[in-house]
């Protein structure tokens, strides 16, 4: 059956039309998902005959969630769903006082594979559409909805790497933002990138107001060659050019991550190099803690060294912030409940 969010407005409301219903019954459906309806059955005040026609011909959501895991006293939670065909990806929720942020994927498995990911070990299964992509987020304030919470930020670092599936990904923006859906503002959005220049500037042009994070995490190509391959396409110093025109063109400021790697990535050399890269540019570096991956030959640094990094890549006049370490039981870096799952097919 298909998903309804796999129809545009008009065609649903073309739907609507053909069973005998008025368009403005889509505005209402929508509403009812942005407000976690599980069923169409639920949309209470939709006629019965058009809940009955809705339930034996299309889908609320295509996505079926097959593991969560918990951490951070149930602030963090993170699903596992499979999509039709069989791949599967996730999606984690982080709970703060004032906000809600989601961490979404856009591909199942991820093309780039960098040595310390986890999504990057597993081949690459496929691009997710728009609609899969909302989904996640439409079932996150399902989710969010039954604590009596809403659903703010949205950021695309889950599983895939968004530039590589660019039409789903800038369509999910638009539709995530759609106030007759769930009205996330584009400027509660990230959208994280290993570097795909040539869509780092076709982005800067669809005059959507998201934050661009670069995955940086090397300032030199010698190593970043192998952190992120990528590189070897789209070498530091350009992509950093990107990026900065990408500022220049939104006025939104880069956010440039820094996975820590004990003795890679954390030395005197390497802040050296990232403040010489990043001086005088409108951005801000995350630095974020190594989530072990098991068969990786990387560790994280311990938390003095990480201060002691913070404090050199300060020093260089950057702007720099140490990401919380939110959801390490939960595996929530990209693709760890992915690869426990289907190495133990453990549901918890
Ligand atoms: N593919 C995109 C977005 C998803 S990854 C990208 O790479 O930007 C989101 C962020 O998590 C990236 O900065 C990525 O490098 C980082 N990451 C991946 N594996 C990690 C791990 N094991 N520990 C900490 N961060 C990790
Ligand atoms: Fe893909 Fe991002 Fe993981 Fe690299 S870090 S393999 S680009 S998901």
């Amino acid at each position: 059956m298909t998903p309804v969010l796999s129809l545009s407005a008009p065609d649903l409301e073309r739907w609507l039309e053909e069973h005998d219903a008025p368009a403005y019954r889509r505005k209402q459906i929508w509403t009812w998902l942005a407000r976690g309806a599980a069923t169409f059955d639920a949309m209470k005040d939709l006629p019965k005959a058009l809940r009955n026609a809705l339930e034996a011909e299309l889908r609320v959501s295509s996505l079926r969630p097959i593991a969560v895991s918990r951490a951070d006293d149930r602030l963090t939670t993170k699903t596992l769903y499979e999509l039709d065909g069989g791949h599967s990806v996730e999606a984690v929720v982080m709970r703060y006082a004032d906000r809600s942020t989601l961490c979404i994927s856009s591909q199942a498995g991820c093309p780039i594979g960098c040595p310390f990911c986890a999504t990057g070990k597993f081949p690459f299964g496929r691009n997710l559409k728009a609609y899969e992509i909302v989904e996640q987020a439409v079932d996150a304030e399902r989710i969010l909805a039954a604590e009596g919470r809403r659903l703010t930020h949205v950021v695309f670092m889950g599983m895939g790497e968004p530039m590589a599936n660019y039409r789903a990904v800038v369509d999910s923006v638009r539709l995530l933002a759609d106030p007759d859906l769930l009205g996330i503002s584009p400027r509660r959005m990230v959208v994280s990138t290993s570097g795909l220049i040539p869509r780092i500037a076709q982005l800067g042009e669809e005059k959507l107001p998201v934050t661009l994070a670069i995955s940086l995490h090397a300032a030199r190509d010698e190593l970043r060659d192998v952190l992120v391959p990528i590189n070897r396409k789209y070498p530091v110093r350009d992509l950093v050019d990107a990026a900065q025109a990408y500022a220049d063109t939104t006025g939104r400021r880069v956010s440039y991550e820094w996975v820590m790697l004990a003795g890679v990535n954390d030395t005197e050399r390497d802040a050296k190099e990232l403040g010489a890269l990043l001086r005088r540019k409108l951005a801000h570096v995350n630095l974020i803690p190594f989530n072990p991956v098991e068969d990786t030959p990387y560790s994280a640094p311990a938390r003095a060294s990480i201060r002691a990094f913070k404090a050199m890549v300060q020093a260089q006049g950057l702007n720099v912030t140490v990401r919380d370490t939110r959801g390490r039981e939960a595996d929530a870096a990209c693709g760890q409940l992915h690869e426990r799952v289907t190495t133990q097919a453990a549901v918890t």
